[in-house]
């Protein structure tokens, strides 16, 4: 293991994706983080970085100077992988991250990922950091399950979700949440590039994300759980209801909630929660925790996607119109951008964490 002051070396699986794109983009002059490696598809492989985005650089500014000489490998390449970095972040297709991730694992690289594959792999935590940073212990179980020595595999769970997990989880510690609906208006860089077809979106909403109404169900449930053994045991003492929709925004995933408790909460009680929900330790400084984990707004008509996704770069959860429901308790609005606190901005915060725990 490095000392704690030095730089880890990371690697990018999926580089030159959506997703991908936005690590390249936040991790440039990071301060404990340097990108040493890239894995794309094999008609990206052999080109620099620079070659392989050119004509499809979807961030802001230019592609980080220090990575566009950086050449682009296939997955395969685990010598590589093992030489050139500490640990690396999946951006990959759900369908590549499952042929390969565990094969990282077990060649003693540690695996952040955002794909769904291992989401509900019950020795795999699904971590947001200011929701269940306990269930890093999960990482000692599971190379003792596998047999594995250096590596492991964490997830980050789905970008539906984001939006509401954190409001819910600090309710549900103290009051219990019972119930749930949730619909969501998710944005369309929520579907990778080129995503969802132009003639598809605009002017229009799908009712239809693939897969995504289940995972917004499940997946809290196991955020909420507890190690129990040598697995992850779910919550199951509240259900979740869940509407997903792609609607023609670029960035930032909306949520309306309305939501049931076991025993009714005030409303100064609620935004008490909200406002003294804390991110990781402050001891830590992990240069990517929000100032503030969920920022209440009290104007009527927010939060909105295009004012409000960036507020504390791109990772706070926004909420707003906190009012009483005719058939829930309560109800209110959240916002959470989708490729920053709902992906690489997740998944930065995740190996920030395990870097200060020493995980890497
Ligand atoms: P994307 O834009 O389609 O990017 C996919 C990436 O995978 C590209 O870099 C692509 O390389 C690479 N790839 C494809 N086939 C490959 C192969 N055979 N070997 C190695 N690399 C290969 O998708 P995305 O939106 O970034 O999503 C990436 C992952 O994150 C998915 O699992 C997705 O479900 C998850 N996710 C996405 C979001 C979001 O908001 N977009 C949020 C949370 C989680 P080429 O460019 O060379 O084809």
């Amino acid at each position: 293991m490095k000392n704690s002051h030095e730089k880890r070396r990371v690697g990018i699986l999926g580089a030159t994706g959506m997703v991908g794109q936005q690590y390249i983009s936040l991790l440039e002059g990071h301060p404990w983080f340097t990108v040493t490696h890239m894995v794309a598809s094999p008609s990206s492989a052999g080109k620099t970085y620079a070659e392989a985005v050119e004509g499809r650089w979807h961030m802001n500014g230019s592609v980080p100077k220090d990575v566009q000489k950086l050449v682009v490998h296939t997955v395969d390449d685990l010598k590589a992988v093992a030489k050139n970095c500490d640990f690396v972040f999946s951006a990959l297709d759900s369908d590549i991250a499952k042929e390969w991730e565990e094969k990282y694992a077990a060649a003693g690289i540690p695996v952040v990922s955002n794909a769904s594959t291992h989401r509900m792999t019950p020795d795999v935590p699904m971590i947001i950091p200011e929701v269940n940073p306990e269930h890093l212990e999960m990482i000692t179980i599971q190379q003792k399950n596998r047999g594995w020595d250096k590596g492991f595999i964490v997830v980050k769970p789905n970008c539906s979700i984001q939006s509401y997990v954190a409001p819910l989880a600090t309710l549900h510690k103290k009051f219990k949440i019972k119930s749930v609906v949730v619909t969501t208006m998710q944005a369309i860089s929520g579907a990778g590039h080129p995503g969802v077809a132009s003639l598809d979106i605009l002017e229009n909403v799908v009712p239809l994300i693939k897969g995504e109404e289940e995972k917004s169900e499940l997946e809290p449930r196991k955020i909420f759980g507890s190690i129990k053994g040598d697995k992850i045991v779910h919550d199951e003492s509240f259900t979740i209801s869940a509407h997903c929709n792609r609607v023609p925004t670029i960035d930032g995933h909306m949520a309306c909630v309305s939501f049931s408790c076991e025993k009714k909460p005030t409303e100064k009680e609620i935004l008490a929660a909200w406002k003294d929900f804390k991110g990781p330790p402050q001891e830590l400084s992990l240069p990517f925790a929000p100032v503030q984990a969920i920022t209440y707004l009290t104007e009527p008509n927010r939060p909105q996607p295009r004012i409000d996704r960036n507020r504390d770069k791109g990772m706070t959860v926004t909420v707003g119109r906190l009012r009483e429901d005719p058939v829930f308790q309560w109800k209110f609005v959240g916002l959470s951008h989708n490729t920053i606190r709902g992906a690489a901005g997740g998944g930065i915060l995740i190996a920030e964490l395990l870097k200060a725990k020493s995980y890497v």
